[in-house]
């Protein structure tokens, strides 16, 4: 039977192809021939969750009162703990009803904020690079997407005033992030009342993500866009757990902010999904509570291997400067040789996998991405095949 008949959507096949599919068949091939792999290319974090948040779990597991549909909008005590942290970590006063939403992970609602807010053919401002789903949802939700494209001697902030006004006032979304993924970059106060200022002149909705909120070092703290007066207004922020408390697999996240936006999303939702399993709602609960030594905990461990990394890649003529914050490097390639290439010769040499800067978007091309997901024994060991296949950074 024939059956090209069965193509996808548009709006599937609107999306730029998937950049790690030739770097995931390398990586395949490479693994069925023995090679010993050291992969640096995923955000995901090695460590495990920390053991209170486990046992909270398990004894939450056996209550059968967990056990049905939890609630559309997440449990009570749950929405609670999130704005409990947020005054902790911020000092900024939510409504736990009505201005915090509990999500499967930050990514789902990152995605489903833009199908709930975007129709086809709205324009949606992206920085790029940009972690994907800030562009991939909006494209699945048929935007046109504006890129802005961030540049190092910018030090990766977005620049506003290069935005035409036409731009400005057609464009309904900014999607941003500070910490960021892949750049590293930080972001001052000063920008985030730039960028608010900027929003509320041209009516877009701000969508600031911040998943490495916890992961900085050096005694800096990011800011966040509800500290900023009248942020509320026209914005919100997403969390994630995934990183912070190493919970990547268990798909827990937040949104906070604006009432009327927070309310479209859990409309969408409610036609989607039922929420976060009620057992992992209070394990996240128990997260959010934590006394700081934990925090300390995992930001020394990033801040360990960034040292380690930064230092041997030093040695090997290779010159970074030091994130503030994150799990990544954001490292140039050779003049000349463009993201795809290096990253792929780096991983048919030395069977070390790193990201290539343009799965980020045009804007990452002539970089690559390394994780600081592996303890600094590998780190080292991906150094010494560095050096002895001679691989050149300059
Ligand atoms: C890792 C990451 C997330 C996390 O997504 P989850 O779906 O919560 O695991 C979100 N945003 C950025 C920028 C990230 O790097």
């Amino acid at each position: 039977m024939n059956l090209n008949w069965i193509i996808p959507a548009d709006r599937l096949r609107s999306l730029p192809p998937y950049v790690f599919a030739r770097l995931d068949e390398l990586k395949a091939n490479a693994r069925a021939q023995g090679v010993d792999l050291i992969d640096l290319g995923m955000g995901n974090p090695d460590g495990a969750t920390p053991a209170p948040i486990v046992e909270a779990a398990t004894a939450a597991l056996k209550d059968s009162k967990n056990h049905g549909y939890p609630p559309f909008e997440g449990t009570a005590s749950f929405r609670k703990a999130i704005t409990d942290w947020y005054r902790r970590r911020y000092g900024v006063n939510l409504d736990p009803d009505g201005e915090a939403l509990p999500l499967l992970g930050s990514k789902e609602g990152l995605t489903h904020l833009a199908l709930a807010y975007i129709n086809p053919g709205d324009l949606v401002l992206v920085p790029s690079p940009a972690y994907p789903p800030h562009f991939r949802g909006p494209l699945i939700a048929g935007a046109d997407i504006h890129p802005l494209v961030l540049k190092a001697d910018q030090d990766w902030l977005i620049d506003l005033a290069a935005i035409p006004d036409r731009i400005a006032e057609r464009a309904k979304i900014l999607y941003f992030n500070y910490p960021s993924n892949p750049t590293t970059a930080t972001a001052p106060r000063e920008f985030f009342e730039e960028v608010v200022a900027f929003a509320r002149r041209y009516q877009i909705l701000l969508v600031h993500d911040q998943a490495y909120a916890e992961l900085a070092f050096d005694g800096y703290q990011p800011t966040s866009l509800l500290e900023i007066p009248g942020a509320k207004e026209i914005g919100v922020e997403f969390h994630t757990l995934s990183k912070t408390y190493n919970m990547a697999g268990w798909r827990v996240g937040f949104v906070v902010g604006n009432r009327h936006v927070i309310q479209g999303l859990r409309t969408l939702k409610t036609n989607l999904d039922y929420g976060i399993f009620a057992a992992l709602q209070t394990a996240a609960e128990t997260a959010l509570q934590l006394p700081d030594k934990y925090l300390v905990e995992v930001q020394d461990r990033y801040r360990t291997r960034r040292d380690f990394l930064i230092k041997g890649l030093e040695s090997l003529g290779w010159s970074i400067p030091t994130p503030k914050a994150t799990m990544y490097l954001w490292i140039p390639c050779p003049v000349g040789s463009g993201s795809t290439d290096f990253a792929l010769s780096v991983l048919q040499k030395t069977g070390v996998v790193v990201t290539p800067g343009n799965a980020f978007g045009v804007g990452g091309e002539g970089y690559v991405r390394i994780s600081l997901i592996a303890d600094c024994d590998r780190l080292g060991e991906a150094l010494d095949r560095f050096r002895q296949s001679n691989i050149r950074f300059v």
